[in-house]
């Protein structure tokens, strides 16, 4: 196998050496020779030792993404490797789970590559073109592995425009019809994945809907606010909270979150409302000139989407935090729980942290730290390489 050698310049080997995946074009002083976009290339250091391989894409700001240390074929068996070995981390982790990511790229040394198992229907995300171009490698590898009933793309990644790719949607193998009933720790869901929304789900959170609806008691009443599928809303349910409210803006995820509900009996105590979560908080916790609000919740859970998907727009994402901390501490009754959670990259956990004690001291409200929340164990962390961790939260007793 010839490979056309990258270069890299003096002091940006460590890096790489440490663990991080991805080659900036400023760290490069040149190749040997010529490569095209999506090619293998191999990554030597300013004094030719080799570093590894990786997939070369000059329309990347990430030149090069790292797939191995030593100089290996990147051919159908190499997938079903790296896929069982995948498999192998969640099975350890996660025994009794059916449906988790698969594949959580760099954290399972497959850059630019997401998959995701459903029971036996696989949804697989492609935002390199290094893996693009082996698509037929990798799909391949999960028939093999896997033996699926269905394998479906959505690459509409908005990061596949910087790689110069298309969108590209569909289902690549086998058929399925209407949604898929998927299983987490025992409950079911519904999850649209080829329909037209094409929502499917936060499995990142499988791990803490269950820590959190270990902190529910009996007749408890939740707020779930962001609820979209009813995770944290049924977990709740099922640990014998009385009242759930979910919020969601969107009438598509409230529709589907009502409907598993019921899949699981536990409509009768379940909730959902179609509202910006912003207004139905602000309503709630609004108070004319005498009147004192009188908290309603032992159980609030804030679970937002990522405020921010840029650093730049990270002091606008900390008014949005700091709103719903404060109106979330308003609804909760002394000696209830806040469970918060922040899935931007950007926002790190003192900075997230931080958030939920100005809220606090605005308030004059005391607050003792019950857990610490990570993304699931499907969605691993190499701390070698800052951006594969962004899923934090805490809950929180109110004292006073
Ligand atoms: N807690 C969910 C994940 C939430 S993802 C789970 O565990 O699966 C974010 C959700 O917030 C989406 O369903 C989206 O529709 C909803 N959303 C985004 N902005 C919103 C807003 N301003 N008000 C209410 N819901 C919003």
């Amino acid at each position: 196998m010839s490979l056309t050698t990258v270069l890299l310049r003096p002091g940006e080997a460590d890096r790489i050496v440490a663990g991080h995946l991805w080659i900036y074009e400023g760290a490069i002083l040149r190749l040997t020779g010529p490569a095209n976009d999506g090619d293998l290339v191999q990554i030597k250091d300013h004094r030719q030792r080799l570093l590894g391989i990786g997939f070369y894409n000059s329309k990347s700001k990430i030149r090069v993404r790292v797939i191995d240390s030593e100089r290996t074929d990147i051919d159908v068996l190499f997938f079903e490797e790296r896929l069982r070995s995948a498999l192998a981390v969640r099975q350890r982790h996660m025994p009794t789970a059916s449906s988790f990511r698969v594949v959580n790229a760099e954290s399972d040394l497959l850059t630019g590559l997401i998959l995701d198992k459903y029971e036996d229907v696989f949804v697989m995300q492609i935002s390199s073109l290094g893996m693009e171009k082996r698509k037929h490698h990798i799909v391949e590898a999960i028939k093999r592995v896997f033996s699926p009933r269905a394998i479906v793309e959505r690459s509409e990644s908005s990061f596949r425009k910087f790689e110069g790719m298309e969108e590209s949607n569909g289902v690549i193998h086998g058929t399925i019809e209407g949604p898929v009933g998927i299983k987490l720790n025992g409950l079911k869901f519904d999850v649209d994945i080829a329909g037209g929304h094409k929502t499917g789900l936060y499995l990142d959170q499988q791990v803490n809907y269950q820590k959190v609806a270990n902190l529910v008691r009996k007749g408890d009443t939740v707020l779930d606010c962001f609820s979209f599928l009813g995770g944290f809303s049924l977990h709740a349910a099922r640990a014998g909270a009385k009242n759930v409210v979910g919020v969601d803006q969107s009438a598509d995820a409230t529709g589907f979150a009502a409907a598993n509900a019921k899949a699981n009996k536990l409509d009768s105590q379940c909730t959902f409302e179609t509202a910006n979560a912003f207004d139905w908080l602000k309503a709630r916790t609004h108070t004319g000139p005498h009147e004192k609000l009188i908290p309603q919740f032992d159980v609030v859970v804030l679970d937002p989407p990522s405020f921010t998907r840029t650093r730049s727009a990270v002091e606008g994402a900390m008014r949005g935090y700091k709103e719903i901390h404060v109106r979330g501490l308003k609804l909760l009754k002394p000696g209830g729980v806040l469970a918060t959670f922040c899935c931007s990259h950007h926002v790190g956990t003192q900075l997230f942290l931080d958030s939920v004690l100005s809220a606090a001291f605005d308030q004059r409200k005391l607050l003792r730290r019950v857990d610490i929340y990570a993304q699931s164990p499907d969605h691993p962390v190499l701390p070698s390489m800052p951006e594969t961790e962004y899923l934090k939260g805490f809950a929180f007793e109110l004292m006073r």
